[in-house]
């Protein structure tokens, strides 16, 4: 039982209950209302959330899990030169260094909030162990690039189903799949029909880049005469099981076709700022009733997961765009980190709100803070006030996986500690070349920065990971 909590259901009413509770039982909530009507239970375990709020756990849209490892290599750079200085160097990326990767990304969410996250990435196996040992849910897609060769193309295809058939549905359900054809510009028409029948033949949805970049409607319009939403639909990619990623170039067109093929957006606000890319048109998305969720992107372009950050980045970036103080209010915001982005998961039916019947994931957030005072007008609080940091409880599948901002399933001072020998040891592969003069190579000189990071480890372990 979680008691005395005020609890932002997310249900259809948006109803936020005063003095309330929440009955669990195995991964399930079985009753949610106000202390009075909880009375009748009697349970063994007890989280007292006086002055805390409770609310669904925050689903991230969109995400490369391992890439927390790329955290801060390739910041400042044209968005055009990024993705062939991440590939320089992701070509040394293993398996191993995948699920230490996935394992600082899990913590990291958990510890801000994030309870189930839409991932695609290399090395997907990992990222499900990852998944298994946090005790987090999630959405995987085994990456599928081409590249011009149309004989990895169909290799990375057959990986993708392989983990797919081996996965979906696994652990109980925490672990539901989609097939990942990277984008347009990645991978062939030929390709991606392909990867749309296999994925029909399995019956699991698509998780791609959409309409990212200025390049990417370049070639669209000069390879395929019209837009990346058109090109995907002429190819009858888009059958309502698709999870795209930014939209940011999408015209009143293309969203009617996303409307009308009930395609859901991940819309990712600080790796686009961070690129300096124009701002996907999310109001306009969502008049049209197109279901869009919030996703952090990874950590090479974010360069972190907090889904509350990014809430507020959200939240910010359209109200200035359209110089419209009204637009995307709190309570939307958290719909769509929320209930919204259960959708484009297609776990609307088990996850996203605090219901009967719903699984229990749940996050407890501390508001006993000087920024979080006075003590009212919750959901705004939680946009515009909060930090990942704030949360201090998480359950996920009913399963307590930190507890007064101590995480039960992960070891976390080890976690950082191989983090970081992992990335030392990237760094020490090489691969890194710039194609910018006016970013040259960095240098990598890393001494001080270890020297710091293992002060900053003996600290924390004599403050026993506080
Ligand atoms: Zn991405």
């Amino acid at each position: 039982m979680i008691k005395n909590a005020t609890i932002i259901t997310v249900n259809s009413k948006n109803e936020v209950i005063s003095d309330g509770g929440i009955i669990i039982e195995g991964n399930e909530i079985i009753d949610i209302g106000t202390m009075e009507q909880m009375k009748k239970y009697f349970t063994d375990e007890v989280v007292d959330a006086e002055g805390m709020v409770v609310m669904p756990g925050l689903i991230n849209s969109h995400t490369h899990l391992a890439m927390t490892l790329f955290r801060g290599v390739a910041d400042d750079v044209p968005g055009i030169n990024w993705l062939p200085i991440i590939w320089s160097i992701e070509k040394n990326i293993s398996a191993d260094f995948c699920h230490v990767g996935s394992l600082l990304g899990c913590l990291e969410m958990i510890k801000t909030g994030t309870t189930c996250f839409a991932d695609q990435y290399w090395h997907m196996e990992k990222t499900a162990e990852a998944v298994q040992e946090s005790g987090m849910r999630a959405n995987l897609s085994q990456g599928i690039l081409e590249l011009n060769d149309p004989n990895k193309g169909e290799k990375d295809l057959v990986e993708s189903v392989t983990f797919a058939k081996k996965w979906n549905n696994s652990l109980d359900g925490r672990i539901v799949c989609k097939l990942g054809p990277h984008s347009i510009y990645t991978c062939s028409p030929t390709l991606l029909q392909n990867t749309r029948e296999a994925a029909d033949s399995i019956n699991v949805g698509l998780h791609i880049h959409v309409a990212e970049a200025p390049n990417e409607s370049k070639m669209a319009k000069k390879s395929h005469g019209g837009t990346s939403i058109d090109h995907l639909n002429s190819l009858g990619i888009l059958k309502g099981d698709v999870l795209a990623a930014h939209c940011v170039f999408v015209n009143d067109r293309d969203r009617e076709i996303m409307k009308r093929t009930n395609t859901s957006v991940a819309h990712c606000p600080s790796s686009m700022m961070k690129y300096g890319n124009e701002i996907a048109p999310i109001p306009e998305l969502i008049d049209k009733n197109v279901v869009v969720g919030i996703g952090t992107d990874g950590c090479g372009s974010n360069n972190n997961l907090d889904m509350i950050e990014e809430m507020r980045t959200a939240a910010f970036l359209h109200k200035m765009n359209k110089k419209d103080a009204t637009v995307l209010p709190a309570h939307q915001i958290i719909r769509m980190a929320t209930i919204l982005g259960a959708q484009g998961l297609g776990l609307e039916k088990s996850i996203g709100s605090l219901e009967i019947g719903k699984k229990a994931d749940i996050i407890i957030i501390n508001f006993k803070k000087p920024h979080l005072t006075p003590f009212h007008n919750c959901p705004s609080h939680i946009v515009y006030s909060a930090f990942g940091s704030d949360v201090d409880t998480v359950i996920i599948d009913g399963t307590l996986v930190m507890k007064n901002r101590q995480v039960l399933t992960l070891d976390e001072m080890k976690i950082l500690e191989t983090a970081q020998q992992a990335f030392e040891k990237l760094l020490e592969m090489g691969g890194y070349t710039s194609n910018s003069e006016k970013n040259p190579k960095p240098s990598f000189k890393t001494n001080l920065i270890v020297k710091s990071f293992q002060t900053y480890l003996k600290i924390s372990q004599k403050l026993k990971g506080g």
